[in-house]
């Protein structure tokens, strides 16, 4: 039995984790769940999976939660705030976090677990991209078993020599290939994507996600953010992780090796896939996802990425050969850049322009600890808001032209 808390259980990979969950009950027992946001759907998860502990982020939702709770007979302990997220990612009876808080504000709660030694699920690549190397000698120093949960890391995991000792070059692997959709503006020109809405952006071709990591796929920023966290997963050189664009997702990535063989990992475009590995780790469960019909997708495309129209690739390895810094304003100047665009204040293309400009600006920097990395994230923030500001009328205006 696995006793889990599952950090961000009201997003787009805590519902597919608590589904599959429901289809395995005799495997997981739930201890906490968290939420920022849609309250509601959280109360109604408590009355299902009765966990210990429910956490929020603001007084009034838990109030409310811890209300509603009681009135429903519920024993769940209603508990807030950041502090709260690291209590519940670090528990005793606590062996498995899903790490799925959207964003760097995942960040505390997943290095509680890695420094407790928990087997952690990551899907919160953010904590990773900012924090690699805090990250990865907090989970040796702990002895936590780190299982990807990106589909991306989920393949290259699973088509990864099964022992692996010393680099990769020892175990035989030559590059690691990252499938990208390559979104919903794959084919659009420069000035066609100068155009693009909010609403267009999120419409995934084939995922359905939550709106940030949907934004970051339509900018290629995710897979960018991917490259990176590949970098830390597998102690990988940025020279041997290469990209390709494939418009099916059916590939979920692959691992070539010196011999010429390349394995991959395939399955229909549904996170629940990945879960359901992960929690299931080293036995194969049942997710709820539908099986691969090969003949009835016919065909699988490949092409290579264009980073003249998607700079947010480009971006990122620059700023993973850069440094850690860099790496950490580059995540930021996205953050907010993502939410000013959802928020119809900036322009599709400006997030890869303030990403660049905020980037440049931040200089490098040793990160040792969580407030260094804390302190370039603040920085980035608002030079990246102070970089929009100004500018908004002039690009909105332009963009409309
Ligand atoms: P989402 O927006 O659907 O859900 C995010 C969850 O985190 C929600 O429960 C929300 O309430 C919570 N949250 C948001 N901000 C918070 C804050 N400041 N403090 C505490 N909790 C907060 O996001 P998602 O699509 O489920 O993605 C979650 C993570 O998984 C991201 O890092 C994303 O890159 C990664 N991921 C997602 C997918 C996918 O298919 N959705 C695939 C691969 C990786
Ligand atoms: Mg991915």
């Amino acid at each position: 039995m696995q006793f889990l808390t599952i950090l961000g259980s009201t997003g787009s990979i805590g519902v597919s984790t608590l589904d599959v969950v429901d289809r395995n009950p005799e495997r997981f027992s739930i201890v906490a769940l968290t939420a920022r946001s849609r309250i509601d759907l959280l109360l109604e998860q408590c009355c299902k999976f009765r966990p210990r502990y429910a956490v929020v982020i603001e007084t009034a939702h838990a109030e409310r939660l811890q209300r509603q709770l009681r009135a429903s007979g519920s024993e769940t302990e209603v508990l807030c705030g950041i502090a709260a997220l690291e209590k519940v990612a670090a528990l005793p009876e606590v062996t498995t976090v899903m790490a799925a808080i959207v964003g760097i504000a995942g960040l505390r709660a997943t290095l509680a677990a890695a420094h407790a030694g928990k087997r952690i699920l990551l899907a919160n690549k953010e904590s990773l991209v900012t924090a690699g190397a805090l990250f990865m000698s907090a989970v040796k120093t702990s002895g936590s078993v780190l299982l990807p949960i990106d589909s991306e890391h989920n393949a290259v995991f699973q088509a990864m020599p099964g022992k692996q000792s010393g680099s990769l070059k020892n175990n035989g692997v030559r590059r690691i290939l990252l499938t990208a959709s390559g979104g919903p503006f794959r084919t659009l020109s420069l000035a066609q994507m100068s155009l693009v809405t909010p609403e267009q952006a999120v419409a995934h071709p084939n995922w359905m996600m939550g709106r940030k990591i949907s934004v970051d796929s339509a900018t290629m920023m995710n897979k960018g953010l991917e490259v990176i966290e590949a970098h830390w997963l597998f102690d990988a050189d940025p020279s041997v992780i290469e990209v390709i664009i494939h418009p099916q997702s059916v590939i979920h990535s692959m691992v070539e090796y010196c011999d010429g063989s390349v394995l991959a990992q395939l399955g229909n475009p549904d996170m629940r896939t990945p879960i359901a590995h992960a929690l299931g780790h080293p036995s194969r469960i049942s997710s709820g996802a539908d099986f691969l019909d090969l003949a009835a997708i016919g065909t699988l495309q490949f092409e290579r990425p264009d980073t003249a129209r998607f700079p947010c690739l480009r971006l990122a390895y620059d700023a993973l050969k850069t440094g850690a810094a860099a790496v950490i304003a580059l995540n930021a100047a996205n953050e907010v850049a993502v939410a000013e665009f959802l928020d119809h204040r900036i322009g599709f293309l400006d997030i890869p322009r303030l990403i660049e400009t905020v980037v440049s600006a931040v200089p490098e920097r040793t990160i040792a600890t969580i407030e260094d990395v804390e302190a370039v994230d603040q920085l980035s923030r608002e030079l990246t808001l102070s970089a929009c500001a100004p500018r908004t009328s002039t690009i909105t205006a332009g963009a409309g032209a």
